[in-house]
């Protein structure tokens, strides 16, 4: 295989864009206010450009590469650093839960400049383990954090906003040029520090999948939307105070939790199968 440096050539399939801007690198770094004893999880280390200073902070770093031919060099880079492991896998096979020990809890922190086609699963599978990290800081396209930074009334607005919203506060920090990348990528970056909530709907599968009906299809109305997965949808949005002529991406997150709230209101406390959850018996 043909080396640059002595360093594996990148490849596009894997959204390899290493970063070789400094500046950039010590910001992240800073963004996650590192303490004595974090663990932090690196995905995607790459070439190492920021497993570098993580390792340097003296934290643990625990980092999960899927290109089998970056782990040999980090191994051989950070061989001397007993803060530093990496794991060659999938990052999107492997659970928070089954990589950090019982006494990390609490003081995990994840970090990644992430590749475009997997940012969205990265999302869903943070919002879900968010219980177990307090911050993490990402670098995405810049396409991807203004859709999960999207306000109501914005068109980029849509479920996986909501999704997000509803799992963490979510702070725009900065945006990084193709520059700051070898090779350069087509576009912008922006990177976003996320702080886990904790969950606002008690049936968090029941609120994604009314939020989800409710943006099938964006140009019908929100009641349009609903009439699928909610009996008596009209009922449901006026004990919400939502005007059912809107649309789903003009509701702010509180009106969200609202309407769960009012489509579980006459649930059955007996156990429901997860697919009727969101079913509001028939009126007599
Ligand atoms: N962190 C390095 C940097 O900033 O220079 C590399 C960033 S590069 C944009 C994305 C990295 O994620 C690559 O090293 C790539 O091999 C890795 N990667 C891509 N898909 C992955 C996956 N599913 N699981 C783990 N790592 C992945």
């Amino acid at each position: 295989m043909s080396h640059s440096k002595n360093k594996p050539f990148a490849k596009r399939s894997l959204g390899q864009n290493f970063l070789v801007d400094e500046t950039v690198v010590g910001n992240i770094v800073s963004e996650l206010q590192l303490n004595v004893g974090d663990t932090l999880i690196e995905i995607g280390p790459g070439r190492g450009a920021l497993t570098e200073k993580l390792v340097a902070t003296g934290a643990k770093v625990i980092a999960i590469e899927i290109d089998r031919n970056f782990v040999p060099s980090l191994r051989a880079q950070f061989h001397f650093d007993r803060n530093f492991s990496v794991i060659e896998a999938d990052v999107l096979n492997v659970g928070i839960t089954e990589i950090v020990t019982d006494s990390d809890r609490g003081s995990v922190k994840l970090v990644g400049n992430l590749p475009y086609n997997i940012s969205t699963a990265i999302l869903e599978r943070a919002a879900l383990e968010r219980n177990i990290f307090s911050r993490a800081v990402f670098m995405f396209q810049r396409e991807v954090v203004d859709r999960i930074s999207a306000k109501p009334g914005m068109s980029e607005r849509g479920y996986f906003t909501v999704l997000v919203e509803s799992s963490f506060e979510v702070t725009r920090l900065f945006d990084v040029a193709p520059e700051a990348f070898s090779p350069r990528p087509k576009v912008w970056s922006s990177v976003v520090k996320l702080s886990p909530k904790p969950p606002s709907a008690a049936d968090e599968p029941a609120f994604r999948k009314l939020v989800s009906a409710a943006f099938a299809q964006k140009r019908k109305t929100i009641l349009n939307n609903l009439k699928s997965v909610v009996i008596d949808a009209e009922t449901t949005l006026k004990e919400a105070a939502i005007d059912p002529r809107r649309r789903a991406e003009t509701l702010t997150l509180d009106e969200w939790l609202a309407l769960y709230l009012a489509s579980q209101e006459k649930r059955p406390d007996s156990l429901e199968p997860p697919d009727r959850l969101i079913k509001r018996p028939k009126r007599l």
